[in-house]
């Protein structure tokens, strides 16, 4: 929390909210019962004298504690009914979460930024193009996830998993990062179940053993986009200084821990690693590993920092790479392009909004 600014509830998990209520006379039995409100409220504004609170702590709430570490600046809708919101910080920067909602109809799949920007400089990515701003703190992750969980509830629907997918590489912004899992998942706070937490990583492979040191149990994906590290260092400039092998032992040492398979992303590109070629190194890299790969679908960010105006893979190739896998008794999945026409690539809002001057 920044000085002089007066700390939110986000901000806030439930030890060292007892610990501000103790440091202002408040009782510490207070806090639990303000926190796990604010979290049922989904972070709405409230009168918390109408809650039964002691007069002291309602008071002290008004004087001491703002509203929120965010606000919603622009909201878009796509025929799927893919949500996606930019948030305005409260130094005036703005992040995106996007709400999916899944086909059995009555659950929803969040995807949380966890920078400002990035760094990462993934040559096909429209959010790296602003560059890399600042680190979110754990406070306005949790915002995303309440005001995902709103959404849903709007629509009458669950939020039942999270991604941490969006804008920046959450393993470069790991304390906060674990700090708003903690109070995600936290029972009479967020309670999302562990299993349904997902913290995808362009294989930052420090950060991946230290994601796994923590014994959480949650799930891993990693950003693959090719078989090999000459096409991948084309697309990812991380994927210089982390080889495919190095990335897949972390992968290999991150389920050994908990059992169950981890995740590889791979963004079909036009012409760039969709061959059938490519797939068959792939299903080499995964070889008998319990690993799932999910195909994705690019959305065309324009030309790229490298100059690069990539492609989506027509379908017919896309289609092979897929096949190819399945024939190596890869478990493959084809994850469907999320609300296209609002610029589902992460980064698109903001980009339009800030040349807008929304
Ligand atoms: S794809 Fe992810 S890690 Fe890569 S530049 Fe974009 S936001 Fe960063």
């Amino acid at each position: 929390m920044d000085a002089g600014v007066s700390p939110a509830l986000a901000d806030f998990d439930l030890a060292s909210l007892q610990e501000q209520f103790a440091a202002w006379g408040l009782k510490r039995v207070h806090a639990a019962r303000v926190l796990r409100t604010y979290y049922a409220r989904d972070g709405a504004e409230t009168d918390w004298a109408e809650h039964g609170l002691p007069s002291a702590v309602v008071a002290r709430l008004a004087a001491g504690v703002s509203g929120g570490v965010s606000t919603l600046a622009a909201r878009q809708v796509a025929a799927d009914g893919t949500t996606k919101l930019l948030l305005r910080l409260r130094d005036g920067r703005t992040v995106e979460s996007v709400m999916m909602p899944d086909h059995r109809g009555e659950r929803v799949a969040g995807c949380l930024s966890t920078q400002v920007g990035c760094a990462m400089g993934c040559d096909f990515c429209a959010t790296t193009k602003t560059g890399f701003e600042r680190n979110l703190s754990a406070g306005e992750m949790v915002e995303q996830f309440l005001a995902l969980r709103r959404e849903a509830r709007a629509i009458g629907r669950k939020l039942h998993t999270i991604v941490f997918m969006g804008m920046g590489e959450p393993l470069l912004n790991l304390e906060a990062l674990l700090a708003a899992i903690h109070r995600i998942a936290s029972n009479g706070l967020g309670n999302i179940g562990w299993r349904q937490i997902t913290v995808s990583t362009v294989g930052i492979v420090p950060g991946m053993d230290a994601l796994d040191a923590t014994g959480l149990n949650i799930n891993l994906a990693v950003s693959l986009h090719a078989p090999d590290d000459t096409t991948r260092a084309q697309l990812l400039p991380m994927g210089r200084r982390y080889g495919v092998v190095e990335i897949m032992a972390a992968m290999d040492r991150f389920q050994a821990r908990r059992g169950r398979p981890t995740i590889i992303q791979y963004c079909l590109l036009r012409g760039v690693n969709d061959s059938v070629e490519h797939a068959r190194a792939l299903a080499g890299v995964v070889g008998s590993r319990r690993i799932h790969v999910n195909l994705l679908t690019y959305n065309p960010t324009g030309i790229s920092l490298r100059g690069v105006d990539y492609q989506p893979s027509s379908d017919e190739a896309a289609e092979a790479f897929f096949r190819e896998l399945r024939a190596h008794k890869v478990v493959t999945h084809f994850r469907r392009s999320r609300g296209p026409e609002i610029d589902a690539a992460c980064g698109q809002l903001r980009r339009r909004t800030t040349v807008a001057g929304v």
